[in-house]
């Protein structure tokens, strides 16, 4: 305390999401005494994104169900939580972040933790009535209101978002196109040969889709959709959602001279060049250890391994080397996992049938195992996962071999 009886400058956390959250509970159990205060934009506490591509559009759970804890946790774990409230700069040589309507706030540390927001798309029409984004509560709440069987949903971009809800519309009888710009699906994140099987899979529901596809812009009728632009076509569309990315959340780190890269810079320790100043989650660009470079993730295990890091950090203590990123994603009956990071060079080995809808396929690079994307193998990808944070040396052939259990490659 001040002598003015005022808290002493503690951590202060800007961006309630995932990774904020995180860090504000793994200081506390880190045990960090000191005042932490949580800064969120939203209205709503922290809460869960992934299941808003998933169940969460196409059932009637209330939103209250997705947050990470409820609000009332905050005050038994001394969090001061700010919703609906934006930081608009971060004054370093006070050590204040400035919100919006001018109040200042001093901090001993800074964690940014701002994100990413869905990235739209400058085209004619992109403000008509039908036409979406889906990363909030609120968007998905949207988004919902119209999801009802024999809509026609167009779907721009085949990453994992539009992915997921192009999966969760075909089950729940909305007709269904994906126009995605790329030669293949979810081109950034898997090879060909997993963009082909989901591309398979798709189709094989349902599921219109159209690769190559150079949206021009959307067309209405009394400010409502009624049609997608698409290379001299127009598809009739009830709904589009728009799925191309993120736009990085880094602008106040910009504006306070840190450095920015498609993301904010960071250290392996999430450490950006200010040593009071850490990143993490969406809006980090940090160094890997084990890829040898400077990688943004989009993940909710990212997100709360940075946060734990960082946490532990503040509270004096010892902090786990990071490990290989992992994600998933749900279509249909698949679950997919991967773990690692592969390049286009590196060797591509199929363990299991993809017809049948259970495989594994591993990476190797100079006979190491880097990386791992499984579908519907959730046992052995648990130790897949353990496989490519040793970077094991493993035989091509005997990977692919069934017969071979992959615990015994354990050490
Ligand atoms: C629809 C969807 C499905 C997903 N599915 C999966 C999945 O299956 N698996 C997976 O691993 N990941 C998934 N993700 C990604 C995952 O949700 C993100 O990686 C994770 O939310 C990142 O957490 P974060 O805290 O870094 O950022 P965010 O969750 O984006 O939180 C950042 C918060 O900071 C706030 N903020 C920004 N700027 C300011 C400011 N200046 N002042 C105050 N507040 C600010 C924002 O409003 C936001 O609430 C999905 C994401 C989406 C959108």
């Amino acid at each position: 305390m001040n002598t003015d009886g005022a808290r002493e400058p503690g951590v202060v956390i800007v961006g309630a999401g995932q990774a904020g959250a995180e860090a504000g509970f793994a200081l506390r159990s880190a045990g960090y005494t000191g005042a932490i205060d949580l800064i969120g934009r939203e209205t709503w506490p922290p809460y869960r994104r992934p299941p808003l591509s998933k169940q969460f559009i196409a059932g009637d759970g209330a939103p209250e169900q997705l947050l990470i804890k409820p609000a009332a946790a905050y005050h038994k774990a001394d969090i001061t939580l700010h919703t609906g409230d934006g930081v608009s700069s971060i004054d370093r040589a006070r050590h204040e972040v400035v919100f919006a309507d001018g109040r200042r706030l001093r901090y001993r540390t800074l964690i940014l933790a701002t994100g990413a927001e869905a990235r739209r798309l400058p085209l004619p029409g992109s403000d008509l009535a039908g036409v979406h984004v889906l990363r909030s509560i609120d968007d998905a709440l949207a988004l919902r209101r119209h999801f009802r069987s024999e809509q026609r949903l167009v779907i721009v971009g085949g990453g994992f978002v539009g992915l997921e809800v192009a999966a969760l519309a075909r089950q729940h009888g909305l007709q269904v196109t994906v126009l995605e710009a790329a030669p293949r699906l979810l081109a950034r994140v898997v090879t060909p040969l997993l963009s082909g099987f989901y591309v398979d899979v798709h189709r094989d529901a349902g599921v219109r889709i159209e690769l190559g596809a150079e949206v021009r812009g959307f067309v209405g009728a009394a400010g409502q959709l009624t049609a997608v632009e698409c290379a001299g076509e127009q598809i009739a569309a009830d709904l589009v959602l728009i799925g191309v990315g993120a736009r990085i959340a880094d602008e106040l780190a910009a504006a306070a001279g840190l450095e920015v890269e498609h993301g904010v810079r960071t250290d392996a320790d999430c450490r950006t060049g200010d040593p009071d100043i850490y990143a993490i989650g969406d809006c980090a660009c940090s160094w890997r250890p084990y890829a040898e470079q400077h990688l943004r993730l989009e993940s909710v295990p990212n997100a709360i391994e940075q946060a734990r890091h960082v946490a532990q950090l503040i509270a004096g203590k010892p902090a786990p080397a990071s490990a290989p990123p992992w994600f998933w994603s749900d279509q249909y009956d698949l679950k997919l996992q991967m773990v690692g990071i592969s390049g286009a060079d590196d060797q591509e080995v199929v363990r299991g049938d993809l017809a049948a809808r259970s495989f594994m396929v591993f990476y190797l690079r100079a006979g190491r195992l880097i990386a791992v994307v499984a579908v519907n193998r959730v046992a052995e990808f648990n130790v897949a996962k353990k496989l490519v944070a040793d970077q094991v040396t493993i035989d091509a052939c005997v990977l692919a071999d069934e017969a071979r259990a992959l615990k015994d490659f354990c050490s």
